[in-house]
C-alpha cells in the first residue's frame, strides 16, 4: 500500500510529539477519557494531525461514553483506510488515514447504539484537529 503523503520515519518524528508520533505512527492507543475531544460537541470538521486530511466530522459524532471521540461514519468513505488488525490477542478493524497510512483508532459494529451505522470509529483524540465552524 502506498500512500499519497510519505515521509521517512526521522521526519515524521520531527513534525509531531512523541505523544502524537506513539499513536500515529506506532499504533499506540490514548488512555481512555483522557483525549482532548472525547467529550467535544463544537461543530467542525476533524482533520488528520499527520497530513491534515478531513476524516471526520461533528454530525456524525456521538456519544458512545467509550472513553474516546466515536464517530458512526467517516467524512467520506476513502477519507480512512480500513485494516485487518490481529494484534494483542483480538481479531479488530484498525482505521488508518488514507492519505498517510496513520494510525487513527479502529472500527467497531454492531454494539448496538443508536446511530444510523451501527457503526462505532474509536479514533484517537491525538490522531485528529478539530477546525470549528464560526460562530
Ligand atoms: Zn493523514
Amino acid at each position: 500500500m502506498s500512500y499519497d503523503v510519505e515521509k521517512p520515519d526521522e521526519e515524521w518524528r520531527a513534525e509531531l510529539t512523541p505523544a502524537e508520533y506513539a499513536v500515529l505512527r506506532q499504533a499506540a492507543t490514548e488512555p481512555a477519557f483522557t483525549g482532548e475531544y472525547t467529550d467535544t460537541k463544537k461543530q467542525g470538521v476533524y482533520s488528520c494531525r499527520a497530513c491534515g486530511a478531513e476524516l471526520f466530522t461533528s454530525t456524525t459524532k456521538f456519544e458512545s461514553h467509550c472513553g474516546w471521540p466515536s464517530f458512526y461514519d467517516p467524512k467520506d468513505t476513502d477519507a480512512v483506510e480500513l485494516v485487518s488488525d490481529r494484534s494483542h490477542g483480538m481479531v479488530r478493524t484498525e482505521v488508518r488515514c488514507a492519505r498517510c497510512g496513520s494510525h487513527l483508532g479502529h472500527v467497531f459494529e454492531g454494539e448496538g447504539y443508536a446511530t444510523p451505522t451501527d457503526q462505532r470509529y474509536c479514533i484517537n483524540s491525538i490522531s485528529l484537529r478539530l477546525a470549528p465552524e464560526e460562530g
